[in-house]
């Protein structure tokens, strides 16, 4: 088929290619516990039936364990053809607050070109590209397919690794489509080519053998939450930059986007200025950030005339794909324990760390890639970064580090995922299943 042909067919299926994704949308999909069950089993079997109606001849769910199932599909390679692998994942975020939804979160709702619902844009818009742009194909694939739907991506992705970890043999592929971000604005193409990593742990202060009152003792008796408030504002600057020893900044060599329209975007309240110095894709792409992510101290509603005894906080610290998570975890404890004041007892626990990723240079995959969106968008792609982290991304580049990776969607900065009135814009929805069924027809010819 010709790119233009696939174009056309692509537009063709549009009506059943949203009628897919109200359908699948419209199941309360959440994998989290307390949430049922049934509707995330009812999501699997719904992707099943897509992929199969879009020509792939073997589907089936894989049991992965403590976990839902994830859904694969395979349509094996014409000869001397590459294989490629396609992620998305069916769970999604819960939906929150109702009241703060414009239309009711899981009836899917088509308001002038936007579908409007949690999961319409994270990420059942990955899972539709998938199936939207195999059906293009009538069966034919033009390199082989491999399909991996994820059953609990929003709340236990870490389960999914452990076992592509422990087979890897099944995702094998030369080239892999994670469908699961988005451009930052809609029709302006962009493959993200930098992921942050991430390190997080438990902090604790004792001072005291029991808390103590703070008319007879304070003045004299060591605060525990004074030092640790003391030993987590020491981590940043005036300005805000972290302030580590060990933790360099980088820089981004793409383009991000400009001070106002994070300010937008993050809904930064008028008077209050952002954070570190630098271009914000230097900050929120290539450098560290530290952030008190909880603090056990009294409750304000109750609290008593007391110098605390032990204080508590959990830190996250997120790593830019050139630095290493466990190395900069050890420097961001060694840290804390160097400046304690007054001879605190220190202690951590409870770490977690995960790896970032950066794409290669880029081979026949990344050239495939940029003549589809080339020809979808009406101009290449660009280069961004995302400040958070896709665990799954890192083991399989670790795993399969011949494979090129390429991350793309229908996920663009204003898709409201994990809030309120999530969205997807359909025509940037058909823009992207284009440009994958144009990239699956290139990449087969070299
Ligand atoms: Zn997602």
């Amino acid at each position: 088929m010709t790119p233009e042909e696939i174009e056309a067919a692509v537009q063709a299926g549009m009506p059943q290619t949203i009628e897919d994704l109200e359908g699948l949308a419209a199941i309360p999909s959440v994998a989290f516990p307390g949430h049922p069950e049934a509707p995330v089993h009812e999501a699997a079997a719904f992707t099943e039936r897509l992929l199969r109606a879009a020509g792939l001849p073997y589907v089936r769910q894989i049991p992965i364990e403590g976990s839902f199932p994830a859904v694969f599909a395979e349509a094996p390679a014409p000869p001397g053809a590459p294989t490629v692998l396609l992620y998305a994942h069916y769970d999604v975020q819960p939906a929150g607050d109702p009241a703060l939804w414009k239309t009711p979160p899981f009836e899917p709702t088509r308001v002038d070109g936007v579908l409007y619902g949690r999961g319409t844009a994270d990420d059942k818009s990955g899972v539709i590209t998938h199936v939207a742009a195999l059906r293009t194909f009538q069966g034919r694939f033009p390199v082989g397919v491999k399909v991996i739907i994820e059953g609990q991506e929003e709340y236990a992705g870490e389960r999914l690794q452990h076992f592509i970890e422990a087979d890897p043999e099944l995702v094998r592929a030369d080239a892999m489509v994670i469908a699961d971000v988005g451009n930052p604005y809609i029709g302006d193409p962009a493959l993200t080519t930098s992921l942050r990593g991430m390190a997080a742990f438990t902090v604790e202060v004792r001072t005291l053998a029991e808390a103590v009152h703070s008319g007879a003792f304070g003045g004299a008796a060591p605060d525990a939450l004074a030092a640790l408030m003391r030993m987590l504002t020491a981590m940043h600057d005036e300005a805000g930059d972290v302030c580590v020893p060990g933790l360099t900044r980088g820089t981004f060599s793409g383009q991000g986007c400009t001070e106002e329209e994070l300010r937008a975007t993050a809904g930064v309240l008028d008077g209050v200025s952002l954070v570190g110095t630098g271009s914000v894709a230097d900050r929120i792409w290539a450098s560290y950030a530290i952030t008190v992510t909880g603090l056990d101290v009294p409750d304000v509603h109750g609290a008593i005339n007391a110098v605390q005894a032990v204080a508590r906080a959990r830190v996250t610290i997120r790593i830019p794909p050139s630095g290493d998570a466990k190395t900069a975890l050890q420097d961001v404890t060694d840290f804390l324990r160097k400046i304690a004041p007054w001879g605190v007892q220190v202690s951590f626990s409870d770490f977690v760390t995960g790896a970032g990723f950066r794409a290669g240079a880029g081979g026949r995959a990344r050239g495939a890639i940029n003549r589809a969106m080339a020809h979808a968008f009406g101009q290449a792609p660009r280069e961004v970064g995302q400040g958070g982290s896709i665990p799954l991304v890192a083991s399989l580049s670790r795993l399969f580090p011949e494979a090129e990776i390429l991350l793309y969607g229908a996920e663009d900065d204003h898709a409201s995922i994990h809030a309120p009135n999530e969205r997807v814009v359909l025509d940037e929805l058909r823009r992207v299943i284009t440009a994958e069924a144009i990239f699956l027809s290139e990449y087969a010819q070299g």
